[in-house]
């Protein structure tokens, strides 16, 4: 069970705890970027009526084709919003405007540019291109009773015009994951205690700050749980006391120290460890378990090592329970730009920058990957995956890259 994990295995292992969310029913208006939970059939035509394309005139085109100029009498105007009441006969034609259902017997629109206003309620037609043209008909987005909306799709603005347009006006949806959120260390603070940060006494939980981002981002609901000390009791208090959740997630007291609490206690607890340690940089000390049939996953403290592992394997987690089929960030090809020197065979994770040069993608580093420098993740647009058998790498190597704002993901993990 203690056995070293690559972060290929680590990811297929807890995936195999993730189940999607059971679904719930919520408006269109809160459905955006959720993924629906069934298919979803029209009960309707759309359009519901064979309707104008154009601003213009609904004629019979046998009264129109090869006989330009020919002129037509109006028998009525048919805006949008109103229905035909005249059918159209030989030499008639009706005054209609985009939207507007067609009258019977007509079978083509000529756009107004085409025609001249003649007086005595009649108009010339110019041009017979248009004849047999310019209707929209009943049916041609969608038929009654086919599939608008496939189960398991992300929704997008699209998707809910098209609930929208067939009267739909909610949808099932996988429920959104509530991801509890612990960080713990003696030496940490919440910004309520600013001062003890600003005066040098403690330092800032950014990790609660990235943590919660990071799940909200990822379409999850984080619920703080806040600061817990480096206190045996203590945690084992917040554990028993855990408010319902979907997945706790915690940052620190995971390592070898001598004040690393976190394993000890959950296992003490009854918490099940189902791994702990990977054979990578950053993100060693990875921790994950359940807990009372919670996944929890103990995420190193430095605050770098923290953001990289929830996105290898925080996120992922989330968007299972979320409902997607996939879960991983596609990953890009991209090339190195410097010598690079590694001091372990572990799998690296760099912080880079990378950039678009003529087709090919170039990646620089941010700098310093100390994994407690924050700031090289906010230069960073993607993290370099450098394979533990390469620790001495000239520049201009070809590796495969994790680009942190990736919209497209894949099945399998990729790293
Ligand atoms: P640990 O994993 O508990 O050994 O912590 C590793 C490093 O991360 C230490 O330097 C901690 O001070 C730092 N650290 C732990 N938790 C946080 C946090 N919530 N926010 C910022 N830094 C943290
Ligand atoms: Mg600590």
């Amino acid at each position: 069970m203690r056995t070293l994990l690559t972060s290929t295995d680590a990811a297929r292992t807890i995936l195999e705890s993730i189940r999607p969310l059971p679904s719930e029913t919520v408006p269109i208006t809160a459905a955006l970027g959720m993924v629906s939970a069934s298919d979803v059939t029209s009960p309707i035509d759309l359009p519901h009526w064979d309707n104008s394309a154009m601003d213009g005139y609904a004629v019979r085109s046998e009264d129109v084709r090869g006989r330009c100029p020919v002129d037509l009498q109006i028998v009525e105007q048919i805006h949008a919003g109103a229905f035909p009441e005249v059918p159209l006969s030989g030499g008639q034609c009706a005054r209609i405007f985009t939207g507007a259902p067609i009258p019977e017997g007509s079978d083509g629109v000529i756009r107004q540019e085409d025609t001249t206003v003649l007086p005595d309620g009649k108009v010339q037609v110019n041009d017979d291109r248009d004849s047999e043209r310019n209707i929209r008909f009943r049916g041609e987005d969608i038929r009654l009773g086919t599939t608008v909306l496939k189960r398991g799709t992300e929704l997008q603005p699209a998707h809910i015009g098209a609930l929208a347009s067939v009267a739909r006006d909610q949808i099932a949806v996988y429920r959104r994951p509530r991801v509890a959120i612990m960080a713990s260390g003696d030496e940490i603070a919440d910004l309520s205690e600013k001062s003890a940060i600003l005066e040098g006494r403690k330092i800032a939980s950014s990790n609660s700050y990235t943590m919660s981002s990071m799940a909200r981002q990822a379409g999850a609901e984080p619920v703080e749980l806040g600061i817990v000390p480096d206190d045996p009791a203590l945690l084992g208090e917040k554990l028993l006391g855990l408010p319902p959740a979907d997945m706790l997630v915690s940052s620190g007291g995971v390592s070898v120290g001598d004040h690393d609490y976190f394993r000890r206690v959950f296992e003490e607890l009854g918490g099940e460890m189902k791994f702990w340690r990977l054979r990578t940089r950053p993100g060693a000390p990875v921790a994950f378990g359940l807990w009372r049939g919670v996944p929890w996953l103990g995420l190193p403290g430095n605050p770098v090592s923290t953001m990289v592992t929830f996105e290898l394997f925080v996120r992922p987690a989330i968007r299972v329970m979320l409902g997607h089929s996939t879960p991983f960030r596609k990953t890009v090809k991209a090339r190195t730009t410097e010598p690079i020197t590694l001091q372990a065979p572990l799998r690296h994770f760099l912080r880079v920058v990378l950039e678009d040069h003529g087709g090919e993608l170039l990646a620089k580093l941010t700098g310093p990957q100390g994994s407690g420098i924050l700031t090289s993740m906010a230069t960073a647009n993607a993290l370099l995956i450098v394979p533990e058998d390469k620790q001495e790498l000239p520049g201009g190597v070809e590796l495969s890259a994790i680009r942190l704002n990736e919209v497209d993901h894949v099945n399998d993990v990729p790293y």
